[in-house]
């Protein structure tokens, strides 16, 4: 008898250790040297490959009709196309390898049906707000870049008014989620980018507050996923992620789909902070994270170590 239970423990512990073997991350926000970042897609799917990533999406800036810091040129369009659809092609016994765009949205100028776009077969798209209005030349103030050109904008554009520029951006957002219903919404938060230690604005301000439930309100009418980006934490040494932590828990109550993406700019971050976010949306309460696998979006259970599949 004891026999027999010492060997159904060693069974269990056979068992549980081939779960936990079976439970990789995903990541569906990437950026290769197509855009702004650092080596050839196929690296990155190597790496997913090595580190057991069941699912892989590139999501490359896509082209927009004037000149910025990061979007694919319109030369090169074509040829990320081609070579994700060829990475699918070539990896497709070892990972599925998903073919997607990070869009910019401006009204009138920047979107899902704007530019080259119209026609592209995507299996999915990040909608993301990295502009906020125009400088008096026409310029679109890039809220990303830099701390310098943040402090441009927004005093020139909103006479250093945070509050107006917060708002125009969450307008921005909303404007966003009805017009063009991207399957994934980027760095909800990003407007609270530089505002490391409140240096711009104290974030449990009610008026921010009411913003942000306003903005969960529209995210559950669209049916959204929004991701948990972990690239602030990782790369800039943020205390937060995107969204913040009082965002996140809103999210929960509501029951928003939510899934996580690291934003990778290079190979070796295509899973960095993962283990930190998911300890924290846990902590917070979340049970699922929401993944693309045999072409489906579907609500995976999760712990620290990865997704159950
Ligand atoms: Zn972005
Ligand atoms: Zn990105």
């Amino acid at each position: 008898m004891a026999i027999l239970k010492k060997f159904n423990s060693i069974f269990a512990e056979l068992n549980r250790k081939k779960e936990y073997s079976f439970m990789p991350w995903t990541n569906y926000h990437s950026h290769t040297y197509y855009c702004d970042g650092a080596e050839a897609p196929e690296n990155y799917i190597k790496c997913a490959i090595d580190k057991g990533l069941p699912a892989y999406g590139y999501s490359s800036h896509a082209p927009i009709n004037f000149e910025s810091d990061w979007c694919i040129s319109d030369e090169d369009f074509t040829r990320y196309i081609t070579d994700i659809r060829t990475i699918k092609e070539k990896h497709k016994g070892e990972i599925q390898t998903y073919l997607g765009l990070e869009v910019d949205f401006i009204p009138g100028v920047a979107g899902r049906k704007k530019h080259l776009l119209e026609d592209i077969e995507l299996d999915y798209f990040i909608g993301s707000i990295h502009f906020v209005d125009q400088f008096a030349d026409g310029t679109h103030w890039n809220i990303d870049t830099s701390k310098e050109l943040f402090n441009k904008g927004l005093s020139t554009i909103f006479n250093s008014d945070f509050k107006k520029a917060a708002t125009r951006f969450y307008e921005l957002t909303w404007q966003m989620l009805e017009e063009e219903k991207p399957d994934i919404i980027g760095h909800l938060d990003k407007i609270k980018m530089y505002n490391n230690g409140a240096a711009y604005f104290n974030e449990s301000d009610r008026w921010y507050k009411d913003i942000l439930l306003n903005t969960i309100r529209k995210i559950k009418q669209s049916g959204t996923i929004v991701e948990v980006n972990t690239r602030g934490y990782y790369r800039y040494g943020q205390e937060d992620l995107y969204p913040g932590d009082w965002l996140i828990e809103k999210m929960i109550q509501q029951d928003i789909p939510i899934m996580l993406n690291s934003d990778s700019h290079a190979p070796g971050e295509i899973i960095s902070g993962y283990k930190y976010a998911a300890n924290e949306l846990k902590n917070m309460g979340l049970k699922y994270l929401w993944v693309l696998l045999d072409d489906n979006w579907q609500a995976k259970p999760f712990d620290m170590d990865g997704i159950r599949l």
